[in-house]
C-alpha cells in the first residue's frame, strides 16, 4: 500500500548558528509534534524533521534565528535518504567501517551446516582477508522437505566461530520470535530477500539495536527497498546496510538477474552502505567473480560471497558456492580494481 501521509524537511543552520539557537530549533519541532534528528557537520548542522504531514509546516521555521533554509523532502522515503543525510553513512562493527573507503567482504556458507564446516570456512576466508563471516541457522527454503537450517545449534556454532576467529558474524532473522537470540550471537542481522517488505519483522530488528543487512526482494523495487530500510530507522536503528541480489525476470540462464543499476542508484539516493550479493544474484559460481568486479567498478560498498570448503557436498546453494581457491583467486583480483575505484582491503 502507498504511503503518503507521512513527510519530512530538513532545516539547514547558517555557521554561525548559536548552541542556543540549535536548541531553540529542536524544542520548536518537538512542539509541533515532530521527531527532530540532529546531524552535526564539520561546518553547518542540519536537522530534520519527520512526522505526520499534517503537521509539517516550513514557514514556522523559515526565517527563525540561526536559520538558513527549510527543504521539504519529497520523497516517501526520508531517514534512508540522501537528501536527509549528505554524507556516507559509515557502520562500524567490530572495528571494520562499512560505507567507507574499505571494500567490505562478507564471506561464508549459505548455511551452517556442522561446526567442522563452519570452522573450516571461517578459517578460509579470514587467511583469504573477508571483513566477516556469513552463515544461516536458520534457512528460508523454497521447499518445506529441503535443509531448514540447525537452529539454534548452529547459532551456538556461529557464537564458537567468533570466539575463536574474531570475525563479525552476518546471519539471516526469519521470524520476529528468533530476533532476540539471533541478536544476542550476530554482529550483523540479515533479513533475505523473501522477507525485505514483512514490516512487523523490520519494526522488530529496528528495536534490536545491531546492524541490519537488508536483501531486496526479487519482485521489490529500488523505492520499495528503501521504505523497507526507512522501517527499520523509523525505529532508530539507522545501521542499514543495503543488499542487491538479483531479481526475477524472463531468462533462465540465470538464477536471479543481478541489478546493478540499482547498486549506483542506490548510492545516489541513500546514504546507507551498498553492498552486493553475486552468489544469490547468479546462481551461478563461474558468474561470481565477473559480477563482483562489475559491481566494485559500479560503486558497491561491499560484496556478499558464498563460499564452501566442498561445495559439491553443500546442503544449500551449493552450485552458486565458491571453492576456497577460488575466493582466493577472486580477492587477489579484487584488490586492485578495489584501488582503482579509491577503496582499501
Ligand atoms: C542467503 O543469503 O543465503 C539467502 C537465503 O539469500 P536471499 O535471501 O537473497 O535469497
Ligand atoms: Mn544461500
Amino acid at each position: 500500500m502507498a504511503n503518503g501521509t507521512t513527510q519530512a524537511m530538513i532545516i539547514v543552520l547558517k555557521t554561525s548558528a548559536t548552541e542556543q539557537q540549535v536548541a531553540d530549533v529542536v524544542r520548536r519541532i518537538e512542539e509541533a509534534g515532530l521527531r527532530p534528528h540532529l546531524s552535526r557537520g564539520e561546518f553547518r548542522t542540519i536537522i530534520g524533521a519527520i512526522g505526520d504531514e499534517t503537521r509539517m509546516q516550513p514557514d514556522r521555521f523559515v526565517g527563525l534565528p540561526g536559520v538558513d533554509n527549510v527543504t521539504p523532502i519529497m520523497k516517501p522515503y526520508k531517514l534512508a535518504s540522501r537528501e536527509f543525510h549528505a554524507a556516507n553513512t559509515c557502520i562500524e562493527i567490530m572495528g571494520r567501517k562499512v560505507g567507507g573507503t574499505a571494500l567490505t567482504v562478507i564471506a561464508g556458507p549459505c548455511a551452517v551446516e556442522s561446526r567442522e564446516q563452519l570452522f573450516e570456512t571461517a578459517r578460509i576466508v579470514k587467511k583469504a582477508g573477508a571483513t566477516m563471516l556469513r552463515g544461516g541457522a536458520y534457512k528460508p527454503r523454497t521447499s518445506p522437505y529441503s535443509f531448514q537450517g540447525l537452529g539454534s545449534e548452529g547459532l551456538q556454532y556461529l557464537k564458537e566461530v567468533r570466539e575463536e576467529f574474531g570475525l563479525p558474524i552476518v546471519t539471516e532473522v526469519m521470524d520476529t520470535r528468533d530476533v532476540e537470540a539471533i541478536a544476542a550471537v550476530a554482529d550483523v542481522l540479515q533479513i533475505g530477500a523473501r522477507n525485505t517488505q514483512n514490516y512487523r519483522l523490520l519494526t522488530e530488528v529496528g528495536q534490536a539495536r545491531k546492524p541490519v543487512l537488508l536483501k531486496r526482494g526479487p519482485a521489490v523495487t529500488v523505492k520499495e527497498l528503501l521504505m523497507a530500510a526507512e522501517y527499520i530507522m523509523a525505529e532508530g536503528n539507522h545501521d542499514v546496510i543495503l543488499c542487491e541480489r538479483g531479481v526475477r525476470t524472463f531468462d533462465d540462464s540465470v538464477r536471479n538477474m543481478p541489478d546493478l543499476a540499482a547498486v549506483a542508484n542506490l548510492k545516489i539516493e541513500s546514504h546507507l552502505p551498498v553492498v552486493f550479493d553475486p552468489s544469490h544474484g547468479t546462481g551461478r559460481r563461474d558468474l561470481v567473480a565477473p559480477l563482483s568486479m562489475a559491481a566494485v567498478a559500479v560503486g558497491a560498498d561491499g560484496l556478499l560471497i558464498e563460499v564452501h570448503p566442498h561445495p559439491e557436498d553443500a546442503l544449500s546453494d551449493g552450485p552458486q558456492s565458491l571453492h576456497p581457491e577460488e575466493f582466493y583467486e577472486l580477492m587477489t583480483r579484487l584488490k586492485p580494481l578495489a584501488e582503482l575505484v579509491g577503496r582499501g582491503m
